[in-house]
């Protein structure tokens, strides 16, 4: 790796993704730091030129407008000629199955990632180390916090679906959302979650899809689950749950307050991802957690 490696981070100005930045940045690598809004991206960005970090360069980048998404990848193209490394972190956090704001999280977590790694694809440089795609996503996009056993048994294996299937499970959860009945219908009781459910089995179609790439045009992809960090989300999700709310969700094994990590822990197994060397023969499209292979 060297100036010459592009790595690009969504949702840069901020929690894990500040930190993959900074610590890519301090492997020496190019990396573009991206926010969806300017002050706060080009804040964070001038904070790492502090620390000595001029190899970080600022774009805006909101996932979840189209717009925004081509201006990115005609400037990356334009700059750069194209992309080594592509870290999709940014999401946003929902804890229940409100119409409005299950919309909003389809449209940036599960359509915003999905339009922008498709858009990005035609980028990614040829290398001998394989391009890379590290998605954080989460423990919670496990499938076993689908209640609909049928849906759950179809996403088990990957070959039994395909990219409609998961288009029209996200329809219908809205849907659901909508009439009010979004558990009931056998999702899942988070929009949030129900998203990470979404990523976690596009990146394993994405993943099959690339598995047969000529050697030196490989591109890995990769899931990880960061732990349960300090951050914004975090602490959303905190001032969101009552006493009775979250015991129910320790209970359902999604989290346990005492392994609250710092960002620096967070970001170690997404920036491990980026960095592997390609004979490690991490293979693509699972799911990592403190440098481990998670099941789905
Ligand atoms: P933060 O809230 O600190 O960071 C989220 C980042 O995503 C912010 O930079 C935010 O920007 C950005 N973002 C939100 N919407 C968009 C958008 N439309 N376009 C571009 N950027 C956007 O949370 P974390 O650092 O904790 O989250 C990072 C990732 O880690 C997420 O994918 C999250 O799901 C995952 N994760 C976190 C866990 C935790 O315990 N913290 C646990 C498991 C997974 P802005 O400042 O503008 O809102």
């Amino acid at each position: 790796w060297s100036s010459e490696t592009v790595a690009m981070v969504t949702g840069g100005n901020k929690g894990i993704g500040l930190e993959i930045v900074r610590r890519l940045a301090l492997e020496g690598l190019t990396v573009i730091l991206t926010a969806r809004d300017e002050t706060r991206g080009l804040k964070a960005t001038q904070s790492l030129h502090a620390q000595g970090l001029q190899n970080v360069v600022f774009h805006t980048l909101d996932i979840g407008d189209s717009e925004s998404r081509a201006q990115f990848v005609e400037w990356i193209q334009k700059t750069y000629g194209g992309l080594d490394i592509l870290v999709n972190n940014a999401a946003v956090f929902h804890n229940d199955n409100v119409y409005e704001t299950a919309v909003e999280t389809m449209k940036i977590n599960y359509r915003g990632t999905v339009g922008l790694t498709e858009e990005l694809l035609p980028l990614f440089k040829a290398s001998q180390a394989g391009a890379r795609i590290v998605t954080v996503s989460s423990w919670v996009g496990k499938l076993m916090v689908l209640n609909d056993e049928q849906v759950r048994k179809k996403l088990t294996d990957v070959t039994q679906f395909d990219q409609k299937y998961l288009d029209e499970l996200e329809q219908k959860y809205l849907e659901a959302c909508r009439a009010g009945n979004g558990e009931p219908n056998g999702y899942t009781n988070t929009a949030y979650r129900f998203s990470k459910v979404l990523i976690n089995s596009y990146s394993r179609l994405l993943a099959l899809r690339l598995a047969n790439q000529p050697s030196g045009q490989q591109i890995y992809l990769r899931l990880v689950h960061p732990g349960f960090v300090r951050t914004d989300i975090h602490r959303k999700l905190m001032n969101m749950l009552d006493e009775e709310a979250y015991q129910k969700l320790v209970a359902s094994g999604g989290f346990n307050h005492e392994e609250l990590i710092g960002v620096e822990e967070g970001a170690d197994t997404p920036v491990w991802l980026c960095l592997v060397p390609a004979g490690d023969q991490i293979p693509s499209g699972r799911l990592w957690f403190k440098r481990e292979e998670l099941s789905y």
